[in-house]
């Protein structure tokens, strides 16, 4: 996909999980200070960012509230296996 507008009118966040780069490790997640995995774009404007365990507690909620959700939690798995 190589649009770069995030549509307004969506019902739900646009999911992204095919990221191929993880973020960078200096993002941090918003409520524990983990490494940030998932990052949201809200409706209201900003974005949070999320360790893994945190984005997939607020993952419905995230989605209902933004207009898009990056999860990078497939490049943690990448580098878990090494
Ligand atoms: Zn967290």
């Amino acid at each position: 996909m190589t649009a770069t507008a995030i549509p307004e009118m969506l019902k739900e966040a646009l999911v992204v999980t095919d990221v191929i780069n993880p973020l960078p490790v200096t993002d941090q997640c918003d409520e524990c200070g983990a490494r940030a995995w998932g990052r949201a774009v809200l409706r209201e404007g900003g974005a949070l960012l999320f360790c893994a365990h945190h984005l997939r507690q607020h993952f419905d909620v995230l989605v209902a509230r933004s207009v898009k959700v990056e999860d990078y939690t497939s490049a943690l798995a990448k580098q878990e296996a090494h």
